[in-house]
């Protein structure tokens, strides 16, 4: 079997060669952000980072839905776990993830009743099939993951299935993505955005980043071609003068996205302060419940939660804001690594100190 991670080496090269003659008319070295858990993996799996030229950068910013959620939303859920008749559901990803005192793996060792389910549809039919519990739905994720929470909404609604409720923590990219753009630590030249989250929005979304920030942005795919491809746009606008929302992952994206899915998000949810791990809080940047559906909302059931404290040296905030590489965390690699993870960047399989530690480690000198 080919461990080549191009499935068409000839056009790697061909967009690599074009790469590095764009890249030579540039006057200064360019950096580019990819926001997109994805293309975190697809650039390290491939070796992009190694592979571009002297004058381009590429950094990782808070692409990871796991790893961008705050402690204290963990502590939350797990308050609310040890509530009699109650039952927490989350995506797996969030299982190993620490909060300010146990994770919700160690917490569901210890008794407390948590379920791992792959859509938000699992924890509704958990609730159908036991109207005796109280079925909370952890709703983290960004705006690929809303419409299918809301669909679960929509559903509970209208059959009435009373005890199927949400803790609130979906993030939204924008205004995140705005305060990167402001940040004097990073000086963005131009973002890779995220073709997931695009098939939802479309690109039109972003162009806040031209008409307020003259920054570049280029969708792309997740093949490390696409990535390329996208690279490739977002160096050329830069070469001629241009700052546009570019778009190279067509056959997936359009200028308006889905609306049909955006409309029955709007049903459920509305814009709300969102806290970022390492950014704390963004306006505007989350996804609340709408009052009406007060009854879903478990963030209104008053438990008590402890003061949120984050990993000794762990610098995930950091790491998820792109103004370190992870080998710059002290613990990279040395206690910190998949199998004993101390912050969320590594536990997620999405997560940066994650893709780092599996693919670019050795290259970069990092590791035993
Ligand atoms: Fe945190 Fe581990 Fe990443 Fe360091 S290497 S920032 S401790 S997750």
């Amino acid at each position: 079997m080919s461990t080549n991670p191009f499935k068409d080496p000839a056009a790697m090269a061909g967009i690599l060669g074009e790469l590095r003659e764009e890249a030579e008319k540039l006057d200064r070295r360019l950096t580019l952000m990819e926001v997109c858990g994805t293309h975190t993996h697809s650039v390290a799996g491939a070796g992009l980072r190694r592979l571009m030229p002297e004058k381009v950068r590429l950094i990782s910013g808070p692409g990871c839905p796991v790893c961008v959620t705050p402690v204290d939303y963990l502590d939350r859920a797990l308050a609310l776990a040890v509530l009699p008749g109650t039952v927490i559901c989350t995506f797996g990803d969030l299982m190993r993830v620490p909060s300010s005192t146990v994770s919700l793996e160690r917490a569901r060792a210890e008794g407390a009743r948590i379920e791992i389910v792959y859509s938000p549809r699992d924890a509704l039919d958990l609730a159908r099939a036991n109207p005796e519990l109280r079925v909370i739905f952890l709703a983290v994720g960004f705006e690929t993951t809303v419409p299918t929470i809301a669909g679960a909404l929509s559903e509970a609604e209208d059959e009435g299935v009373p005890n199927f409720l949400l803790l609130p923590g979906n993030k939204t990219m924008p205004q995140v993505m705005r305060v990167l753009v402001d940040d004097p630590e990073l000086d963005v030249d131009g973002f890779l955005l995220p073709g997931h989250v695009s098939v939802i929005t479309g690109w039109r979304l972003f162009e806040f980043l031209t008409e307020d920030f003259d920054v570049s942005g280029v969708v792309a795919g997740f093949m490390p071609t696409d990535v390329a491809q996208g690279v490739l746009a977002l160096v050329r606008q830069v070469v001629e003068g241009r700052a546009e929302i570019g778009n190279v992952y067509g056959r997936v994206v359009t200028a308006d996205g889905n609306v049909r899915a955006r409309e029955l998000v709007d049903r459920f949810f509305e814009p709300s302060d969102e806290v970022w791990r390492g950014f704390g809080t963004v306006p505007g940047s989350g996804l609340g419940l709408r009052t009406e559906f007060d009854h879903r909302n478990a963030a209104l059931i008053e438990v008590t939660v402890p003061a949120p404290a984050e990993p000794v040296g762990c610098r995930c905030g950091d790491v998820l804001r792109g103004v370190i590489d992870p080998p710059e965390c002290l613990l990279f690699d040395a206690g910190c690594d998949p199998d004993s993870a101390i912050g969320a960047c590594m536990v997620s399989s999405e997560g940066t100190c994650a893709a780092w530690y599996r693919h670019e480690r050795w290259a970069e000198g990092v590791g035993s």
